[in-house]
């Protein structure tokens, strides 16, 4: 057992699937989980026989590693495991200690062994190496009782060729398609709950994000906008580096506000956000545009409201939230760990401009009329002058 590095095995979700691809999709995982454990110096990163393997050194904790690991969008699960030569003798004993080790950790009194035999070759089935390990665990771990219902824990053997891996747990990655598989969507972030989540799923399946944000500096603060860059530092744990541009609405609402119908404010300031967006998106090759819309959540997100704003943009607009109910989305955000951030009470450019009776059925000739009385090309191009652009690390 080399004790000065841990050994971590990941099983590949979807990307198995994926038929005469999935040497190309393996490779793009392996490369991910290489980006993404940067941090931990001395790690190294394998493919054989449809597993991944990863070495880090002892001195990083395994349940951090493997938790990191875990983020990886493409891994379904990964396990701290040890390893030894695929010889009984040595199965024995590194099984015993390794479930020794677990008595002391865990308090666990009653366990089973599931073996696989991944090398045929090797003169013992499986049925009967998960007896044989069984026994030899039992004699040479006093306090245990075998229980094959209802176990503390599970002693996973899996012999291979040349190696043997033994394990006992399995943590449940995101599963999804590694990150670049997927080309590249623009985010309208906003502080909320919603928005983080959507960047989130369009990631999860594969999908490189870069983001826009738009703010009413000095009637919205700098520490709102502050709480948009801590939110896209949660989401670059799981996609690493992100862009984030963040561009001044306030002279556009303001001339919304002279101009037009004061019940159309929030339409029609969204209708400006879905073009710049798309500029931006179009600058910086994007091939969609994504928001955190959900049909029926407020003023602006009824089907007409949807209707209206997506009529703004000619690119695609993705929105993964669209049918969830917002008890779902607030669980996915608190599983991510987006929730707590995005409860953060930050004022937002909408929530300051926001009409008494904002219009829930906008028609669209209306809205269009609306517009028509604002240099829609010149403030477009003005606001995009203010546009600052951040690179946001993981942490
Ligand atoms: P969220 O929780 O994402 O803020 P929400 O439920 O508050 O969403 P709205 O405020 O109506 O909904 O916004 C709908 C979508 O428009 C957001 O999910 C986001 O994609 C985009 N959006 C709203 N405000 C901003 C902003 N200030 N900057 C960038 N995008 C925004
Ligand atoms: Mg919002």
């Amino acid at each position: 057992m080399d004790k000065e590095k841990n050994t971590f095995i990941v099983r590949c979700g979807e990307v198995a699937l994926k038929g005469m691809n999935k040497p190309y999709f393996e490779r793009v995982l392996l490369e991910r989980i290489r980006k993404n454990l940067k941090k931990y110096e001395g790690i190294e990163a394998q493919r054989r026989e449809g597993l991944i393997f990863v070495k880090a050194p002892a001195a990083y904790g395994k349940e951090t590693v493997a938790r990191d690991i875990s983020r990886v969008f493409g891994v379904a699960s990964v396990s701290h495991a040890v390893e030894t030569e695929s010889d009984l003798d040595a199965i024995y004993s590194t099984a015993a200690e390794y479930m020794n080790e677990l008595i002391r950790e865990r308090q666990i009194r009653t366990f089973k062994v599931e073996a696989k035999r991944a090398d045929k070759t090797f003169p013992v089935e499986s049925p009967d190496i998960a007896r044989r390990v069984g026994g030899e665990v039992l004699k040479r771990c006093g306090v245990l009782q075998v229980d094959v219902h209802h176990p503390d824990c599970i002693l996973y053997v899996n012999v291979r060729h040349g190696q043997t891996y033994i394990y006992a747990d399995k943590m449940k990655g995101f599963g999804g398609l590694p990150l670049g598989t997927n080309g590249k969507g623009m985010i309208l972030l906003s502080g909320g709950i919603d928005s983080p989540v959507a960047a989130w799923m369009m990631a999860k399946r594969g999908m490189l994000i870069e983001a826009v944000h738009f703010h009413s500096y000095p009637y919205t603060s700098e520490r709102a906008r502050e709480k948009v860059y801590d939110l896209v530092r949660i989401l670059a744990s799981y996609c690493g580096r992100i862009r984030v541009h963040s561009v001044n609405l306030l002279d556009i609402q303001q001339a919304i506000g002279e101009n037009c119908p004061e019940d159309e404010m929030t339409i029609l300031s969204r209708r400006f956000m879905m073009m710049i967006a798309e500029r931006i998106a179009e600058a910086n090759r994007c091939d969609m545009l994504i928001t955190g819309e959900n049909i029926g959540q407020v003023a602006s997100q009824t089907a007409q409201g949807l209707v209206v704003t997506d009529n703004a943009v000619s690119m695609p607009v993705m929105r993964p939230l669209i049918a969830l109910d917002k008890v779902d989305i607030m669980d996915i955000a608190r599983d991510i760990g987006t929730y707590e951030t995005s409860i953060r009470p930050f004022e937002d450019c909408c929530t300051v401009f926001l009409p008494k009776h904002p219009v829930t059925k906008p028609k669209l000739s209306r809205i269009l009329e609306s517009e028509s009385a604002l240099d829609k090309e010149a403030l477009i191009e003005k606001a995009l002058k203010t546009q600052e652009t951040v690179t946001i690390s993981p942490e």
